[in-house]
């Protein structure tokens, strides 16, 4: 199961990326295609996905048809990072960089001296079409170099303070020694180059920068996994995976969100405040139109909105709650905020608590300190716009938002086993 979670880490480089893989995974396991602009003819216990905009996702498999409602988990595909402007390229002091705009909360730091490279998705104009494809290019392109210790002396005791516009450029070439004149569609002819067409086929482009380290088991006993975008990615491979892990039918349809733009606020026409996860339950429900209106489907539906947790920093223990300090490889964390900016209630803590109880799983604690701003996720705008009982859950893990963050390799396992028990359960609130 890491091995799959290492390579599904090491494909997903964009949220884009992210989705295309996960749609591999589904079509392998007979999930079927659908398009929001056609009509669905949904049967009973088959399995189903859509993609809304290249980066997010529904896929569910239907329920038998004897009883209402669904069995949601949301994820999201994003990663905080550095994105391209659209005339990203200037030259200055010999060197060519490329302009950038931070997205979401990286810890910016984490991006310096990192072998980066470029990825997202290119419109091409083809036979007068728009056509949108994938684009990742393997080799090494950018960097953005740290300022030598002995030009700034106290950066390590007064830290290393970057400013987003005149610090985060990354550099891409230098300039020619010999004054021609610089080829300003450079990143044209490198998209040009990398996909094989002609500069003029390219309409637009979307791209990023990613870094080019692959995720890796580390620690002594290999406990660790490392990588960037552990920050959401592992719940998106693990809610796929419990969906498809193994074959199973239940009453209620099984379904999983991957959501983009939760980084920045869920606010966009495929992140979770948008009404693409409604759109898709309607149609799901209203399929048997006998005897399972919107309305008492969401009634008794339940949703499972699954994002990182910290884990205690023994460097940094001042900066968590003491009574809720959770740990890596000690099983799924359930996420309390009493201002809701984690969705859970103690009614919904006693349902996952349940499940894990189920499966033979520990499960864990995360309030976040008081005196500290707490952070948020898809959680509580998923019941906002649904209306529909949701905990928050998540695996613990360090370095949130660094270019390289860290999770146990264990918790993975036990998250995919609780999520697939949530997909099968007969009866969600009854207790052992
Ligand atoms: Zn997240």
């Amino acid at each position: 199961m890491i091995t799959s979670l290492i390579d599904y880490l090491n494909q997903s480089v964009t949220a884009y990326h992210a989705v295309l893989k996960a749609e591999t995974i589904l079509k392998s396991n007979g999930f079927i295609q659908l398009d929001e602009k056609d009509a669905w003819d949904l049967k009973p216990n088959l399995k189903y996905y859509v993609i809304r905009s290249q980066s997010a996702l529904a896929a569910w498999q239907m329920g038998t048809g004897n009883a209402p409602g669904v069995r949601l988990v949301g994820a999201h595909t994003d990663s905080p990072g550095l994105h391209l402007k659209p005339k990203a390229q200037y030259s200055k002091s010999g060197y060519i960089q490329l302009g950038v705009e931070v997205y979401g909360g990286p810890l910016l730091t984490s991006w310096t001296d990192r072998d980066l490279s470029l990825a997202g998705r290119v419109i091409l104009k083809q036979n007068g079409r728009l056509k949108v494809v994938p684009f990742k290019s393997e080799r090494v392109l950018l960097r953005v170099p740290q300022l030598a210790i002995h030009l700034n002396r106290e950066v390590n005791e007064k830290g290393l303070k970057l400013n987003k516009q005149t610090h985060m450029p990354p550099i891409l070439a230098l300039e020619s020694s010999d004054g021609s004149t610089v080829d300003t569609g450079l990143i044209e002819g490198l998209i040009a180059d990398e996909l094989n067409i002609g500069r003029d086929e390219i309409a637009s482009w979307q791209l990023e920068c990613y870094d080019t380290q692959s995720a890796n088991l580390s620690g002594l006993n290999d406990e660790f996994v490392v990588s960037g975008r552990i920050d959401n990615l592992t719940m998106c491979h693990a809610s796929i995976q419990a969906l498809t892990s193994r074959a199973f039918s239940a009453p209620q349809t099984a379904m999983v969100a991957l959501f983009d733009n939760e980084e920045i606020g869920s606010s966009t026409e495929n992140g979770a405040a948008s009404a693409f996860i409604r759109d898709i339950i309607t149609r799901v429900v209203e399929s048997d139109d006998s005897h399972h209106p919107t309305q008492r489907a969401l009634a008794n539906s339940a949703c499972i909105s699954a994002d990182g947790a910290h884990a205690i920093h023994p460097n940094y223990v001042e900066f968590h709650d003491p009574q809720h300090a959770v740990k890596m490889n000690r099983g799924p964390v359930i996420k309390v905020n009493a201002n809701h900016r984690y969705a859970t209630s103690a009614f919904t803590s006693a349902i996952f608590e349940q499940l894990c109880k189920d499966v033979d799983v520990p499960v864990q604690h995360y309030a976040h300190k008081t005196d500290l701003p707490c952070g948020s996720t898809i959680g509580p705008i998923t019941a906002t716009g649904l209306g529909i009982p949701v905990v928050d859950v998540g695996n613990a893990m360090l370095s949130m938002h660094s270019i390289r963050e860290t999770a146990g390799v264990k918790d993975h396992e036990m998250m995919i086993k609780v999520l697939e028990r949530f997909f099968t359960k007969t009866d969600l609130v009854s207790v052992s």
